[in-house]
Order: C-alpha cells, then structure tokens, then sequence
C-alpha cells in the first residue's frame, strides 16, 4: 500500500523503534505513547480491518502483543497491560493498517479508560440485541 504509513515502517522507509519481527508480524514502539514502553503489533500483510488478517497472522498478533506485554510486566514500572485494537474510524482508528496496542499499565499511572456501564431496559432488550447480532454473524 503506497501511501500506508505502517506499509512503509514495515519496509524501512520510514524509521520505528523495532522491538520483535518475524515473518508474519512487525512490532515497534508507539511514537506518542500512553506510556513509555506501548507498542504496536501489526500484520506485516496490509489489512485495513483486523477482520480480514488471516488466522494464523491474527493468531500470531495475539500470541506476540501478549508475550510484550509479559515483558512489560517484568519491567520495575509496569504492573499489567492493555490490548487494544480500534477498527474503524468510529471506533478511533486513525491509522488505517489493522494494529494491536500492547500498553503498559501500573497502579498509579493516572490513565482511566473512559469505560461507561449502559444498563439493558429489559430481558426482552438484551435477547433481541444477541439475536440481532447472531443474524448478522458470517464465519
Ligand atoms: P489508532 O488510533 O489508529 O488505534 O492508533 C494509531 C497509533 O499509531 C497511535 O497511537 C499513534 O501514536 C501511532 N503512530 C502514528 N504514526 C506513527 C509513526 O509514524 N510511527 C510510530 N511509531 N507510531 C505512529
Ligand atoms: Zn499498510
């Protein structure tokens, strides 16, 4: 993809911080981090939607974004770890090559997802969302 900013990571042209690469996946340093140390696990294939990175890619994605966040973990600063992966420019993707944020987490590092808690108005409610979702899903 000519004009990927990631695509272009991937191929050297642009300079990361590499932490991990294989064959399948490159990984490398946030450059506007939540916290020192965030990283970025993507598909070295350009996908636009994490929705279409085939199995063994997205498997190996979740498989390397969470051993960074172990490695994180046992760095003095960090006491856990986000995944996060927005698809979708609703969903606050800005970058538009699939990515899987690994973000570093301790007790006190005054970050709070802005995480609301919607109640269902029924038991009715709740069940025509899940059958909804149900007609719609295609494996
Ligand atoms: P999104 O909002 O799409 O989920 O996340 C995109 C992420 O890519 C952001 O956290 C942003 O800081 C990071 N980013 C954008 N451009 C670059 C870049 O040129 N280099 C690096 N290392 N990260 C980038
Ligand atoms: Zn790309």
């Amino acid at each position: 993809m000519p004009d990927c900013i990631f695509c272009k990571i991937i191929a050297g042209e642009i300079p990361s911080t590499k932490i991990y690469e294989d064959e399948l996946v490159y990984a490398f340093l946030d450059i506007s981090p939540i916290n020192p140390g965030h990283v970025l696990v993507i598909p070295k294939e350009h996908h636009e939607s994490a929705s279409t990175i085939p199995e063994a890619t997205a498997g190996r994605m979740f498989r390397i974004g969470s051993r960074i966040g172990i490695a994180l973990k046992r760095l003095e600063a960090y006491d856990a770890y986000n995944l996060h992966l927005a698809d979708g420019m609703a969903a606050g993707q800005v970058v538009m090559h699939a990515h899987l944020h690994v973000i570093p987490r301790g007790v006190e590092d005054h970050f709070h997802w802005n995480w609301r808690q919607l109640p269902y108005a029924s038991d009715e409610d709740r069940t025509a969302t899940a059958e909804a979702i149900k007609a719609k899903l295609s494996l």
